[in-house]
């Protein structure tokens, strides 16, 4: 195995993790599907060499599938409320791993440490709510037209659940899959992105811990490895009677035709252009600290990414000046020393598309008020360090209207009442995130009508990155419309059944309709 970086306690949270021990893919965990070629996952922190994967083969997606198959028929028969004290043991063995994980999130991915944590306690919220949810899995019941019959709905498991995830969440959109699909009584294939095998075989170790000390098949959750050849494995399975897709529109896509051909059903998380709305009555203050966290962090690699701020012109310099003076200020370095701010892109050819979208912006007629660029020498090794940048732009050029996923912040202004801002922020394609920055209700009230935000998640006063697991999370148009995580986003993972029982000794139709014999 190549040397890792052994600063920042990189090496033991692998010994924790089970992953150390990792090369030439001997090894992806005790479930081990993948035979194929392998996947070398470097650190966009260091540029070195973590680990080497093996991919999954068609050969070892049939035996994955069959672990699947087979572990279900003995996790749908497990009480709900059952499933939920598995689950929460997961959770706990998540608290015990938590600062490991949340390394190798930081380490593979090139998130902040503490964003990294983040991700992880996101893994054990939803734990925790899929726990209170194994004992509130509900269905209606209603009143029958026919006299002495009982009538209602019920939720039954799906099956094999897929799921295909980004690298920018490498655990935490598993996760928020998972335990949902779980607690439903389904099984999960996972197929992590191929920039993040190694947050994959992270995590199925700890679940595989937690189902070998309960005595369960460790197929109720399956990982396979590599790129979109190894997801389409899933998406043309008549098998998987659902595919949870995370990633960019483009792919989203092409799974949703590929699955929708079968007649299968897919939850896709897609791609977003985030806007914040700056009102004359925003509060500067927190205007700048939620517009900053959210075009900066992750190093803009967040679907719900802050990429426009649509600015009333009466206070356009004002904000754009605070921005500005907030962007000298940010320290760009190792994700895992906490005194920086901004981590690296995931590497060299996310760096080639946000110099592109720089040109591109130039090109269009934009102005440039924080000169982006890369970083070199020491401690950016990697290449894949770039400065935050900000531009003033059109809301129609083309640049604007597409999601680049990167630092790049676009300044919009608009005049005259608020609406034209809420046009402006819903002129685009996707549909994710949105927020606006004001004191007056009116305002506030207006951009959560029915004429307001068109996206999945619409924020007051908050910026548009960062969501609750509680509330369903996910977006319209081109972001897909899927919903994840938490309200009722479970019912996506069950099949619903109506059912009707005749208690008489008649039987009468429905409808009226006489059949006599
Ligand atoms: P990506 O689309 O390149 O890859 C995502 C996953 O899809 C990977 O696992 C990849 O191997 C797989 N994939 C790609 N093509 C496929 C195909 N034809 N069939 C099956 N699988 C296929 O995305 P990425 O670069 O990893 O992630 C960034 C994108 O993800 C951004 O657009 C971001 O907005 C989006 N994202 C959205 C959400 C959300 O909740 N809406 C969350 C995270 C990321």
């Amino acid at each position: 195995m190549e040397a890792v970086a052994t600063d920042f306690g990189i090496q033991k949270a692998l010994e924790q993790l089970g992953v150390n021990e990792i090369n030439e893919g001997t090894s992806t965990g005790s479930n081990n599907f993948s035979n194929g070629d392998i996947i070398e996952s470097f650190s966009p922190v260091d540029g070195k060499l973590i680990a080497k994967v093996k991919s999954t083969t068609k050969e070892d997606y049939e035996k994955a599938m069959q672990a699947a198959t087979s572990a279900f028929k003995t996790w749908r028969l497990m009480p709900a409320p059952q499933r939920g004290e598995i689950i929460r043991q997961f959770g706990d063995k998540l608290r015990e791993k938590k600062e490991a994980l949340g390394k190798l999130v930081s380490y593979e991915m090139g998130k902040s440490y503490q964003e990294g944590l983040g991700e992880v306690q996101e893994m054990i919220d939803i734990c925790d709510f899929a726990v209170g949810l194994s004992r509130q899995l509900h269905g209606l019941t209603m009143h029958s037209e026919r006299p002495g019959h009982r009538m209602y709905e019920q939720y039954h498991p799906l099956g094999v659940v897929g799921i295909i995830s980004a690298f920018n969440f490498p655990v935490a959109v598993w996760s928020w899959n998972t335990a949902l699909a779980w607690i439903c009584g389904d099984v999960c294939i996972w197929k992590p992105s191929e920039k993040a095998p190694l947050c994959g075989v992270a995590c199925q170790n700890i679940a595989a811990e937690v189902f070998k000390n309960n005595n369960l098949p460790e197929g109720i959750s399956c990982l396979i490895n590599g790129d979109y050849r190894v997801g389409e494995l899933m998406t043309k399975d008549t098998r998987v009677p659902l595919v949870s897709a995370t990633g960019s529109t483009r792919m989203g896509k092409i799974v949703a035709q590929e699955v929708a051909g079968r007649l299968g059903k897919s939850l896709l998380e897609l791609g977003g252009n985030n806007a914040i709305i700056v009102t004359p009555d925003a509060d500067i203050k927190m205007t700048v600290i939620g517009a900053v966290f959210g075009a900066v962090g992750t190093c803009g690699q967040r679907c719900t990414s802050t990429r426009r701020l649509i600015i009333h012109d009466s206070i356009y310099d004002k904000v754009k000046d605070a921005i500005v003076d907030a962007y000298g200020q940010l320290r760009i370095g190792n994700p895992l020393d906490e005194s920086n701010h901004v981590g690296p892109l995931i590497d060299t050819d996310a760096v080639g598309m946000y110099q592109n979208a720089l040109t591109q912006v130039v090109e269009e007629g934009g102005n440039i008020v924080v000169e982006g660029g890369v970083l070199s020498g020491e401690g950016y090794e990697s290449g894949c360090y770039v400065k935050p940048a900000i531009a003033e732009a059109e809301p129609h050029f083309n640049i604007v209207q597409h999601e680049t996923f990167a630092p790049v912040l676009y300044l919009l202004k608009y005049s005259g009442d608020v609406e034209n801002a809420i046009d402006i922020q819903n002129n685009v394609a996707q549909g994710l995130s949105s927020a606006i920055m004001t004191n007056n209700l009116r305002e506030a009230e207006r951009f959560l009508s029915h004429a307001g935000s068109d996206c999945g998640i619409a924020n007051v006063n908050i910026g548009t990155s960062g969501a609750e697991i509680g509330g369903a999370f996910g977006g319209e148009k081109e972001t897909g419309g899927g919903r994840e995580s938490g309200s009722d986003a479970w019912k996506i993972y069950m099949r619903r059944q109506t059912n009707t029982i005749n208690y008489t000794t008649e039987l009468p139709l429905a409808q009226g309709i006489k059949f006599d014999l």
